[in-house]
């Protein structure tokens, strides 16, 4: 489909014999957040790693704005840099900043001059409500706030795609409000993401599209009401019925 941002088209991807993606399909619109849904193992984060670069397919191609980025010959550096990814665990730098720890990569991987990589900085931690937090380490901040930082991070690059890994699940559930208020918000700005979370209220509150993983496949793929409040797939019906 030529009006996606993002093409998965029948990936396959093994560790060993333990085929963990038989044959992925998936379609990512610009604009749209896609939430990955299924149980633990399904290889979620396998597949996020797979469109990120750090795991190479098995077979299937992987399309970014129309480019084969599963092709041996592209630059993955390059390819990594229109997409961010953000972790359960934030990965910031203790001994950093905030600020430190979003222009550290912009500065010493994309070699962006340090005056224009701190400004951009400094937007970013407005758009993500941080602002007054530039100069403190992510000790002094609570888990939502770090991960916050980590989504600032994710995004100073202005990537096409952001690409979040379980970004709420090592959050007090206190803290999980904010961190979904933020991916809400950047929804609405026009940020096209794909997420994996095992929380269906958050996949609920922010996901056009779910799919849920399962048997290294989409079993079942539609808007979050269809798919969540009336699966049709039996093994989603089970799947839910487990966790709800
Ligand atoms: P999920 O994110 O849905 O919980 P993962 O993608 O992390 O699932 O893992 C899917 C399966 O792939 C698991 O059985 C996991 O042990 C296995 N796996 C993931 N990464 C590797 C790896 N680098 N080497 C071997 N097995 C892996
Ligand atoms: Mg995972």
């Amino acid at each position: 489909m030529t009006d996606s941002l993002l093409s998965v088209r029948h990936v396959r991807k093994a560790f060993g014999d333990h085929v963990v993606l038989r044959d992925v399909s998936l379609e990512v619109r610009p604009g749209e957040c896609v939430v990955l849904i299924g149980a633990s193992g399904s290889g979620k984060s396998t597949l996020l790693r797979c469109v990120n670069l750090l795991e190479t397919v098995d077979d299937g191609v992987i399309e970014l704005a129309g480019e084969d980025i599963t092709d041996p010959r592209v630059n993955a550096d390059s390819v990594r840099s229109r997409m961010g990814m953000v972790f359960q665990s934030y990965n910031l730098f203790p001994h950093l900043s905030v600020v430190d720890n979003i222009t550290l990569a912009q500065r010493k991987v994309h070699r962006r001059p340090a005056a224009e990589a701190t400004e951009a900085a400094h937007a970013m931690l407005s758009r993500v409500g941080l602002a007054d937090k530039a100069k403190a380490r992510p000790d002094d901040l609570s888990g939502g706030q770090q991960q916050r930082v980590a989504i600032a991070r994710a995004m100073v690059s202005s990537p096409s795609l952001l690409l979040l890994d379980e970004v709420t699940s090592a959050l007090d559930p206190t803290l999980v409000g904010e961190v979904l208020d933020l991916l809400v918000q950047l929804r609405e700005e026009g940020m096209t993401m794909i997420l994996n979370t095992h929380e269906m209220g958050f996949a609920k509150a922010v996901a056009d599209e779910v799919d849920f993983l399962c048997d290294g496949e989409i079993a079942e793929s539609g808007p979050a009401a269809a798919v969540l409040d009336d699966p049709q797939d039996e093994r989603t019906q089970r799947f839910l019925s487990r966790i709800l």
